[in-house]
């Protein structure tokens, strides 16, 4: 099989798979719990894991056969939850890391779900998108194996968004003879979905940036940001940040990466990259390299693209004092010694972009109880939810001298063990 760019960047001499960095965490938090042999190993295990390979029609009469993915790692505190991604370099492994992140990061904010995570290994930019729908309903019929709103929820993650939804529940609800509008999150308003998801990643985001910088003393009205991926949760957290007065000084995609020390308007980024599919070219920016971004002198870093990004090979010349992670994995294990040691604070993924999922979770209440909430109520408990999860895993943090990742893990890896150990082994 070739490989993809990504998974080319990720298999250098020092490279550490998502999976691997997602074991070597979980570890982490397990040897700092002390967790027993037994359900120490349960939860190092995905639940189940489906591969399906399925034919889709192209639009030239021609049929592609595609390979997906859907994980569940855990469901032993509920349903299980997590995102699918289209993308080239998706592979099973990745997709086991991504489920596992998702059962800690609703732990980690008190949320009754487990975690799962889908895929399909495709580019939708070189499909129509038609063929996208078409691949769209095929997978969906796959895996509906597993999926349910009683069993497991998909949502939006890289290259999917609300319509994918849409027609995630359209074919569900077609199999079913009726609709079944809680089979998945962020979906368009008009079928069920939930006002405030589509900026539910970035705001928690946001708000976990604020907490971090009062532990900083680092006033937000003149800080300087960098942000990699301007998809859903980079192009969300530029603008509420902007709105709240700081400088996104660099911003990037999949294209390249752009740069102004006076800072960047993200509505402006925006128009430019639907005008011309690029933020390359945005007025009045350099265009600087990809890797430079990481290395931008600015007081918060984003990572909100893909896994693996801040590594030993370029973590020491971070200059942030703050780092986010809205993508999740973006930082190695490797990479989080160095960047303690430097004093910059991490807000970990399975806390920092808990946002997108805790409304997943609001939609969810929402479609069972055919009662929908206004934005202010949305945003305003999502605050709250976000606030406390912060809180809880700073005073973690501070009682055991341990980074945030650590504290987060130890909150949600416990929650998760002793829910094991109440509901016991069965049989
Ligand atoms: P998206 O598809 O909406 O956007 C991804 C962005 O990353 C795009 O702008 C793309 O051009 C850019 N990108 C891809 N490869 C890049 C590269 N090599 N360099 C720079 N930019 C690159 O995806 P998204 O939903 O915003 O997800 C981004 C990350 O956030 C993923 O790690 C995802 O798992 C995580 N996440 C998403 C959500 C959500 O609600 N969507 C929630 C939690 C976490």
């Amino acid at each position: 099989m070739s490989t993809t760019p990504q998974q080319a960047e990720r298999t250098g001499p020092a490279a550490a798979s998502p999976l691997e960095v997602a074991l070597e965490q979980y570890d982490r938090a397990a040897d700092k719990l002390g967790l027993g042999g037994d359900v120490r190993e349960v939860l190092r295990y995905p639940k189940r894991e489906l591969i399906v390979h399925f034919p889709v029609q192209l639009d030239d009469g021609r049929t592609r056969v595609f390979t997906g993915f859907r994980v569940q790692h855990n469901i032993t505190r509920g349903p299980a939850k997590g995102g699918i991604r289209y993308h080239p370099a998706v592979d099973l492994d990745e997709i086991k890391a991504l489920a596992m992140w998702m059962t800690w990061k609703c732990a980690a904010v008190k949320i009754p779900f487990g975690g799962a995570k889908g895929g399909v290994i495709c580019d939708p930019k070189e499909l129509s998108l038609r063929e996208v729908e078409r691949l769209t309903r095929r997978y969906t019929t796959e895996i509906s194996l597993l999926i349910g709103p009683d069993s497991d929820i998909p949502a939006p993650d890289v290259n999917t968004n609300a319509q994918t939804m849409a027609w995630i529940m359209d074919t569900y609800s077609m199999h079913r003879g009726y609709s079944i509008p809680g089979v998945v999150t962020g979906k368009p308003l008009a079928i069920g979905g939930s006002e405030g998801r589509v900026d539910a990643t970035g705001r928690g985001v946001v708000t976990c940036i604020q907490e971090a910088a009062r532990l900083k003393d680092l006033d937000l009205s003149t800080a300087r940001i960098a942000i990699q991926g301007f998809g859903n949760v980079g192009e969300a957290s530029a603008r509420l940040l902007h709105q709240l007065g700081c400088r996104v000084v660099a911003l990037s995609d999949s294209s390249g990466a752009i740069y102004r020390a006076e800072g960047i308007d993200p509505a402006a980024a925006l128009r430019y990259k639907q005008e011309t599919g690029s933020l390359v070219g945005t007025p009045r920016t350099d265009r600087i390299r990809p890797d430079e971004l990481f290395e931008t002198d600015c007081d918060i870093l984003i990572p909100a693209a893909l896994e693996g990004v801040l590594t030993e090979s370029n973590a020491s010349r971070v200059q942030a004092r703050i780092i986010a992670e809205g993508a999740n994995g973006p930082t190695t294990p490797g990479a989080d010694r160095i960047l303690e040691e430097k004093g910059i604070l991490v807000i970990p993924d399975i806390l920092c972009n808990a946002g997108g999922v805790t409304v997943s979770y609001f939609e969810w209440v929402q479609d069972r109880e055919e009662f929908f909430w206004s934005i202010e109520e949305i945003n305003t408990r999502l605050r709250r939810v976000m606030t406390r999860a912060f809180e809880d895993a700073a005073r973690v943090a501070s009682e055991h001298e341990v980074d945030l990742r650590l504290a987060t893990y130890m909150l949600a890896v416990g929650r998760v063990a002793e829910a094991t150990l109440t509901r016991g082994i069965y049989p």
